[in-house]
């Protein structure tokens, strides 16, 4: 290393250090002379290079004040939380080590430990032991896997092998999602070939889980997708009742955890009883773990199913059922099980259950306070999640965006049972009881400026 990569690593860990002592102070959604500022990224590529502390120092001058603190402790937004202290440090370091972690040879570290956060993994969550866990880069890239694995066993119970002959004029597969799935597994859906007006909405209750009594039919070519966290809600679909039921009948069933699946790592473990007999799993780094984004895992009860459908193995790099690059969509890749290792092995069980404990515990308290000062809120709290309500649908706009203007609160607006309302999440590690407090006082302080 020469002295100008010295200086400019060194720069950048000063700069990253100043960002971070100020993240509590700083504004959550940047003000409009910040987001002027990005004008000047609107260069032309330069004909001739130029140093690199004068690349960072743009980054920074013009960059960080545009940036949203959602790694501060009053971000509210999309169930993600900061990252953690030492997830992100070991991300820093990995930088260093450029690992191309697609098998154990071409990172025997980055393979071990990630084998070592996969076991954890399953312990932690108390899911299958042996099953297969690829470390992808989001809920929405580890579901489309496992959805992929699926497809293909189902249809090779079948006598159809997908890899050969391909999906067109395949068997027909039945997709159910409760009429509450998230979009992200739409999405995968419709790229495995599965349209979305092809799909069974399975009726929901008054909380947006699956009513088991008003399942379509199922059998051994349906694929079945429940949810652990409803994305509004947080409410988890009742496994106990529906995963027996469509594992009799020989159905796949796949469950969306983004987020709500790390409840099964705390005292709030009722939630999730039955889900272990479900044949795979996402669940989200990113989110309530608190790991840097780009982090999410693919858990498969059956690796060969997994490991079968994303295979890329050649001549020059057989991994079988083991590499990270079989189990998941990249071949070149970041070892991202190496935040969770880090996240896991910092936390403990302890910590991961303190943390997710201390997150429903805020969010229980802030629905009694919003109720008790006349806000609606919509869903019974059973989570980290409220959907909140002003007096009509105009009132409940301009709360959201006078939040957003404050600069000490940001949430979004989602729409709950045809209902415009806005989200709140508690899924940050640092955000205290006392930015809780704050976020009701902003609120019941921008509702009064609203009505004048
Ligand atoms: C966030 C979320 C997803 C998508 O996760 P990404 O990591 O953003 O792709 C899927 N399902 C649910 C329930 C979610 O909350």
């Amino acid at each position: 290393m020469d002295v100008e990569e010295a200086a400019l690593v060194a720069d950048a860990d000063r700069r990253a250090t100043d960002y971070l002592r100020g993240i509590e102070q700083r504004r959550v959604y940047p003000d409009q002379r910040a987001l002027d500022g990005l004008e000047r990224f609107d260069e032309r590529i330069p004909d001739y290079g130029r140093p690199g502390t004068e690349t960072l120092a743009l980054l920074d001058e013009a960059g960080t004040p545009a940036t949203v603190a959602t790694n501060g402790p009053r971000y509210f937004g999309f169930v993600v939380g900061a990252a953690l202290p030492v997830a992100a440090a070991a991300e820093r370091l990995m930088l260093a080590w450029d690992q191309g972690a697609a098998l154990a040879m071409t990172s025997p570290a980055a393979a071990r430990i990630e084998q070592v956060a996969a076991e954890w993994l399953l312990d932690i969550l108390d899911l299958p032991r042996g099953s297969a866990v690829g470390f992808g880069t989001s809920a929405t890239a580890c579901s489309l896997t496992l959805l992929t694995a699926a497809r293909d066993r189902l249809l090779a119970n079948a006598g159809w092998d997908v890899a050969a002959r391909g999906v067109f004029g395949a068997p027909p597969i039945r997709v159910v999602v409760p009429e509450t799935v998230h979009v992200t597994i739409l999405k995968a859906l419709r790229v495995l070939g599965f349209g979305t007006e092809q799909l069974v909405r399975a009726a929901t209750d008054a909380h947006g889980r699956i009513d088991p009594a008003a399942l379509p039919p199922l059998d051994a070519r349906t694929l079945v997708i429940i949810q652990a966290g409803e994305v509004n809600t947080g409410e988890f679909d009742r496994f106990a009742e529906i995963i027996p039921l469509a594992k009799a009948a020989g159905a796949w069933v796949h469950v969306d955890g983004a987020f709500g699946l790390w409840a099964r790592a705390s005292a709030h473990r009722d939630l999730t009883e039955g889900i272990e007999g479900a044949d795979s799993w996402t669940v989200d780094g990113h989110k309530w773990l608190n790991t840097p984004y780009d982090c999410a895992m693919a858990i498969c009860r059956d690796p060969e199913a997994l490991a079968r459908a994303m295979n890329s193995d050649a001549a020059y790099a057989e991994g079988s059922r083991h590499a990270q690059k079989n189990l998941t969509l990249e071949f070149s890749r970041r070892a991202r099980g190496i935040p969770v290792w880090a996240a896991l092995r910092t936390l403990g069980r302890d910590g991961v259950a303190a943390m997710v404990e201390r997150h429903v515990a805020q969010a229980q308290w802030l629905a009694d306070r919003l109720r008790g000062e006349g806000f609606e809120v919509l869903n019974r709290v059973v989570l980290n999640q409220l959907v909140v309500r002003g007096r009509d649908d105009a009132e409940t706009a301009a709360i959201r965006l006078g939040a957003e203007r404050s600069g000490e609160v940001w949430f979004g607006p989602t729409v709950w049972q045809g209902r415009p309302a806005f989200r709140l999440s508690l899924s940050s590690w640092r955000t205290e009881d006392s930015d809780v407090v704050q976020l009701a006082d902003v609120l019941i302080r921008v509702r009064a400026q609203v009505r004048g």
